[in-house]
């Protein structure tokens, strides 16, 4: 009898919702540049990243050097009871990138952790125990992130400790009609003047990830976020995607909307890979969390360290508008795309995070299934891409900023190939 593959061993040993993409799931065993390479040796361009987590690519010799100097030191935890040099250093950098009025750093291990802080934080400043959200947000999947997040498909954590409105996030919708932001605006604040008492927080997502990269219309979080600092509550901006330079115009995508925020959350893209997330954000805030927070792990030596050399990278060789140029040529592409393939809807851009709607030629509405088969067609061309959606439709392309004019070019030709072969029904 053969022995079981990966995947076998995989669905006994982890519970079923452990998914992975593909009917033949991938294994990566190697990683180079923008590129990975499977167990049989094969290679891929990866436009997905981790999940928008290898920001500056695979095997990065500056970063693997300096995370080898801090394993060589023989250390790789201590503990925050003792002080971390590149700790420190990195909340100085962090609070130099993000611009915040008087603000300190802290850092834990993900981006729910990143949220769960700066959620309770604005919980302990006001006594409140109400939180606004945006429809089709995702803010992660513990008890208090999963509580505030709306995207049909994750559903809201049971059980939440929070009271939550969901606001509208200013896309049209079932009947097509675009609303407009001041009709948004009153009805957030009726039904908040009908729940009554102050607000914790608005939190938000400047680009909505997983909902398929969309950004709120122009004006709406400026106004949600008075209508919310009118009860009391703090902005919080989630920019577990959105951060380090991926929108291409902005450090961060909270600079697009003309908002202040009190907190920014961040996590994925800072470690290039290592787990680490968290909080920048006003000192009155984050100091509502004395006596309350402590994360073990949160800011060891190891993550800092690679956390400090992937933004000394990111820096050095600008990759933030690395991301604006990429960004606008892929965007490009995906049009031409667009005219050639009739079930390539909608098509847009923020920076390095590019939306693919793919749709029904004839209909107009999602085809999550369609989507799914060129998922499986790009990666049988060598090109790994992300799905994504409130209904599951969205091709979501997010290289790493280091991406190359070619590997560009050439990521917009296999996805050509692969709509072609995923339009050809068998
Ligand atoms: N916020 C956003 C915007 C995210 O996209 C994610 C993860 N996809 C999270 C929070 C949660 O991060 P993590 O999975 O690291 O806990």
């Amino acid at each position: 009898m053969s022995a079981p593959t990966l995947a076998a061993r995989q669905r006994a040993a982890l519970p079923g919702w452990v998914t992975t993409y593909y009917d033949d799931p991938l294994t990566i065993q190697r990683g180079e540049g923008r590129h990975v390479i499977d167990a049989d040796g094969r290679r891929y361009l990866d436009f997905f990243g981790g999940i928008l987590t290898t920001s500056v690519g695979y095997d990065v010799p500056a970063i693997s050097a300096a995370v080898r100097a801090q394993l060589d030191t023989g250390v790789v935890h201590t503990s925050t009871l003792y002080l971390i040099e590149s700790q420190v250093r990195l909340a100085e950098r962090v609070i130099r990138l993000a611009g915040l009025p008087d603000s300190v750093a802290c850092f834990v291990n993900s981006g729910s952790e990143a949220n769960e802080t700066a959620l309770l934080a604005a919980l302990c400043r006001n006594g409140s125990n109400h939180v606004v959200t945006l429809a089709d947000g995702y803010h992660g999947r513990t008890i208090a992130t999963g509580a505030v997040s709306s995207l049909p498909g994750w559903q809201p954590t049971p059980h939440g400790p929070f009271r939550v409105t969901v606001a509208a996030n200013g896309r049209p919708g079932p009947d097509g009609r675009v609303p407009a932001v001041g009709d948004c605006v009153a009805d957030l604040e009726r039904r908040l003047d009908q729940a009554g008492g102050p607000v914790a927080a608005l939190i938000v997502e400047p680009v909505q990830g997983l909902a398929g990269f969309h950004a709120p219309p122009p004006g709406l979080l400026h106004r949600y976020q008075q209508v919310v600092a009118a009860r009391g509550g703090v902005l919080i901006c989630d920019e577990v995607q959105t951060g380090w330079g991926r929108t291409g115009r902005h450090w961060w995508g909270y600079e697009a909307h003309g908002v202040v925020p009190d907190a920014v959350t961040f996590a994925k893209g800072l470690g290039n890979g290592f787990a680490i997330g968290g909080v920048v954000g006003s000192r009155s805030l984050l100091d509502s969390l004395a006596g309350r927070s402590i994360s073990t792990f949160g800011g060891n030596p190891l993550a800092t360290t690679a956390a400090l050399a992937t933004v000394d990278h990111l820096l050095e060789r600008d990759l933030r508008r690395c991301a604006g140029e990429m960004g606008a040529r892929l965007l490009d592409g995906l049009r031409v795309l667009a005219r050639s393939h009739d079930m390539v809807g909608a098509v847009r851009g923020h920076g390095l995070m590019l939306a693919v709607e793919i749709t029904d030629p004839v209909t107009g509405r999602p085809d999550a299934a369609s989507a799914r088969r060129v998922l499986a067609a790009a990666r049988d061309a060598g090109l790994l891409v992300g799905l994504g959606g409130a209904a599951g439709n969205v091709l979501r392309l997010a290289p790493p900023m280091t991406v190359t004019a070619e590997e560009a070019d050439t990521a917009i030709g296999l996805l050509d190939a692969a709509l072609n072969a995923a339009g050809t029904r068998v």
